[in-house]
Order: C-alpha cells, then structure tokens, then sequence
C-alpha cells in the first residue's frame, strides 16, 4: 500500500491478526470490533484484522468473516486479511476484505511446519488466487500482496541465503502478486541486513513492488530496523499495539514492534503517520481488558508522553 499525499508512514496495525494468533487467549468479537474502531478513530488506516484459517487450527481466528464485515463499515480503513491458500482468499473476498496477503516462508522447512507446503506448491497456490483475483470486477478485486516470511532468519533452518529470499521475491510476482513484503517473522533481522535485503530485492522487482516491511521486536532492534528500512525508503511498517503476541520460540520476548513506540518516533521526528498518538495509547485500555494477565510491551506508553508534547509535529516545534 502506497502512502497518500497527507501522510509520510503508512502504519500498518497487525495486532488483531499477528498478536491475537500467537496467543492462547481467544478475544471475543466484540473486544476485536472495539479494538479496530477505536484504532481507525485514532487515526490508523489499514488493519490486518484476520487471517482466514480453520477455526480447528486457530480458534482465534475462528470469526474472521464477522470482523472483516464489521471492519469495512469503518470509513477510510484499508482492511486487510492474511490468507494461507486458495481457499483461504476465497473466504476473504467473500467476506469482503480490500487487501489480502499471503505468507511465503524463505526457509522451506517453515513452509511446511507452517503451511504444509514446499515452495512449488505455496507458488501455485498464488497463481490460482491471482487468477481468481483477475476474474473480479475491477471494483470487487482487492490489492494482492505476498510476503516472504523468514526473510532474515529462521527459527528451524537457522541463516537464510539472500539469493533465496530474493528469488522468492521474484517467483512471487511472476505468479502474479501486486506487491512483495519482507518479514522477519523470528524477530532475527538487523538493520545492516534489512538495508541490504531490501536494495537486493527492489534491484529485482523494482522499488515501487515493494514498500513495506514486517518487523518483530523480539531481541529490541525493531525500532531500530524500523528506522534502517525508513532510510532505504520503504513507506509501510506493520505493528502492533501493546506488541501484542510474544514468540513461541522466545519464552518472555514480545511479538511485533510496538505500534505507539512506533508512532511516538515517527511523530518525534516530524514524519506524518495521521494517528494522533494520546488517542491511540487510550486504545490500550481494551486490549488490557479484554485479555486479562496478556503482557502488553512499550515504553512511551509506560513512561508517558514527553513534557511539552503536541500531537503531530512535536519533533518540528522542537526544532523550531
Ligand atoms: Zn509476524
């Protein structure tokens, strides 16, 4: 997703789908409307609300229609849901998501342990899903992202080879994605190497296919990643609130990169994010409630908003 003229980031919130599913808790669908709302009243504009998997494998997901129903009544919000196969996107566009988005891991060990599928199979699956979005009318056809998860790490293969990632990168828009995304779903990636990556991919692809990345804060470089991806050009930064979510291989560690530490430092260096960031720390307060014991990470929300904060510019008064 391209950021509009109004806006420098474009923070992508994936709470509802990356942290909700990497915990035990199920959420009840109408914390998960609450939370969304109140996300895109604060200023959010897209939100990867769900994934579309069996409710046997994740029964935190189990009301993913409902919630992308629901979501899309928000004006404004890019609604977003993670599909594993075919089956998955069909559910999706049913349902009346605007964007989907399908994970391919690097290491192909992942891909099975995760999606049962080797790459051969994960590439076809996508061809078949660009295919069905191809037959929509242009109206009903929503953007097509694929991402390659693993990017910088694995938590079963250990080091992933860049040619790797970089040839996945290639095979997924020849089968027909509009856009690639990199992940460091193991929380492994540094900054170095996210630069790196990203010039290898986009040197392949070209910039424009791919603009954003998806972060784990999981051994404390997410900010910091965050910022070398910033530097490399990328406009789109997926987190999530509280960093909801954890990493199973990584008992203690919190999950995606922190969306109001996110927001604090993107609004503290003057770059426009349209989120007006006391109102997003307010939105904690559900998350708190409806998951009563969940840790939920970040430093701005515990050491507060600095003396002298003014929603949206802070940086540049400062510098004034
Ligand atoms: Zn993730």
């Amino acid at each position: 997703m391209q950021t509009t003229a109004d806006i420098d980031v474009l923070v992508s919130e994936v709470g509802p789908r990356d942290g909700l599913q990497s915990i035990k808790a199920v959420m009840p669908t109408a914390a998960k409307k609450a939370w969304i709302a109140a996300e895109a009243a604060a200023g959010v504009r897209e939100i990867e609300v769900c994934s579309f998997v069996p409710a046997k494998l994740l029964p935190q997901m189990a009301d993913a229609a409902e919630v992308v129903a629901f979501a899309r009544t928000i004006p404004g919000l890019t609604v977003l849901a993670l599909v594993p196969n075919l089956r998955g996107a069909e559910n999706a566009i049913a349902a009346g998501a605007h964007k989907i988005a399908l994970p391919l891991s690097a290491s192909e060990t992942h891909s099975k342990a995760n999606l049962r599928r080797t790459h051969d199979q994960v590439i076809e699956e996508v061809r078949q899903i660009a295919a069905l979005v191809r037959s929509l009318p242009a109206d009903r056809r929503p953007g097509f992202e694929g991402n390659v998860a693993t990017a910088f790490g694995c938590t079963l293969e250990g080091p992933v080879p860049e040619r790797k990632v970089v040839e996945l990168a290639c095979r997924l828009v020849e089968a027909g994605v509009d856009e690639v995304g990199l992940s460091d779903t193991t929380g492994y990636a540094n900054p170095q190497q996210l630069r790196r990556l990203i010039r290898l991919v986009r040197a392949e692809i070209g910039a424009e296919r791919l603009s954003g990345v998806h972060l784990h804060n999981t051994r404390g470089l997410g900010l910091a990643n965050a910022l070398a991806a910033l530097e490399e050009g990328i406009t789109t930064l997926d987190s999530s609130l509280g960093g909801l979510g954890g990493c199973p291989y990584a008992p203690g560690a919190s999950g995606n990169i922190v969306t109001e530490d996110l927001v604090f430092m993107l609004d503290a260096m003057g770059l426009r994010t349209g989120i007006d960031l006391p109102r997003l720390l307010a939105v904690r307060r559900i998350l708190a409630e409806a998951l009563p014991g969940e840790a939920l990470y970040g430093f701005t929300p515990d050491a507060g908003l600095p003396k002298g904060y003014e929603p949206g510019g802070w940086g540049i008064a400062t510098a004034a």
